[in-house]
C-alpha cells in the first residue's frame, strides 16, 4: 500500500471527511483492520483564504509548496489536496515537490466521463466556477460542456462556503438555496451537479434531490485509495 499525503485544513471541516472516507475505503477493500497509511499537513485557514480574497495566487502557492514539501519529507507517495479552489496553485505545487498529484477535477471528470455525462453543472467557489484552472479544465481536458449558476447565485453559493460551511454551520435556509440552484442547473440542461467544494456535501446530499449529484470529496478519496492499493 502507498502512502497517501494529505494537504488538509481547507477547511478542516471537510479534512474530517476525507480522512474517514479514506479509511472506510481501506477497510472495505483489505478487511479486518487495515486502514490507510496517511501524512497529513493541516494549514491554518485564515491567512491562506485572506490571500486568495486578496487575489494573491503567489503566495498561495508559496506557501502550499512548502506543506507539501514537508508532506514529501514525511514520506508520502502522492499528494492529494483537499479542496478545489486550491487546485488554482496545483501548477506551482508539483514544480515544488517530486511526488504525483492526485488532481481532484480530473479524477471528477473520468467519473462524469464513464457515466456518460456530457453536460454538467458545477458549484463550488467563485474561484472554481469562474476560473480556468477547474472549468476549462473540465471542457477542455475532458470534453464537457460546464453550466454554472448566475451571477447572484454564484454570491450565494460563495458567501455559503465561506461563512457557513467552512465554520461548520449548515443552514436550512442555505440549503434550500442550494437545493433551488441544483434545480435550476438541471432546467438549463445539466444532466448532472458537481458539489466542486469539498464542505457541500456537508450541506446537500443525494437524498435530498433527484439530479444526479457528484461530490468531489467522496470521488477524490476514492480515487485516492484505489492509487494507494
Ligand atoms: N474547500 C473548498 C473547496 O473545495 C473551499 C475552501 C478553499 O478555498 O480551499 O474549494
Amino acid at each position: 500500500m502507498k502512502t497517501i499525503g494529505l494537504l488538509g485544513g481547507m477547511s478542516w471541516e471537510s479534512t474530517v471527511c476525507y480522512y474517514r472516507a479514506i479509511n472506510e475505503g481501506v477497510r472495505k477493500a483489505l478487511g479486518g483492520l487495515h486502514s490507510a497509511r496517511i501524512v497529513m499537513h493541516s494549514v491554518d485557514f485564515e491567512p491562506l483564504e485572506k490571500l486568495q480574497h486578496e487575489g494573491d495566487w503567489e503566495a498561495v502557492g508559496e506557501m502550499l509548496s512548502q506543506a507539501a514539501l514537508s508532506v514529501q519529507s514525511a514520506g508520502a507517495d502522492f499528494l492529494v489536496i483537499c479542496t478545489n479552489t486550491m487546485h488554482r496553485v496545483t501548477p506551482q505545487v508539483e514544480k515544488a515537490i517530486q511526488i504525483p498529484v492526485l488532481h481532484i477535477a480530473d479524477a471528477t471528470a473520468e467519473v462524469l466521463v464513464n457515466e456518460g455525462i456530457r453536460t454538467v453543472g458545477l458549484l463550488g467557489t467563485a474561484f472554481t466556477m469562474e476560473q480556468d484552472f477547474y472549468k476549462g479544465r473540465l471542457s477542455e481536458s475532458h470534453g464537457l460542456e460546464v453550466l454554472v449558476p448566475n451571477e447572484e447565485d454564484r454570491r450565494i453559493v460563495h458567501q455559503v462556503i465561506y461563512r457557513e460551511l467552512c465554520l461548520g454551520q449548515t443552514r436550512s435556509g442555505s440549503k434550500a438555496q442550494y437545493l433551488r440552484i441544483i434545480d435550476e442547473l438541471a432546467r438549463r440542461g445539466a444532466q448532472a451537479v458537481i458539489l466542486g467544494c469539498t464542505e457541500i456535501g456537508l450541506l446537500v446530499t443525494q437524498d435530498d434531490t433527484d439530479v444526479r449529484l457528484f461530490d468531489t470529496t467522496a470521488i477524490h478519496a476514492r480515487k485516492a485509495v484505489e492509487y494507494a492499493l
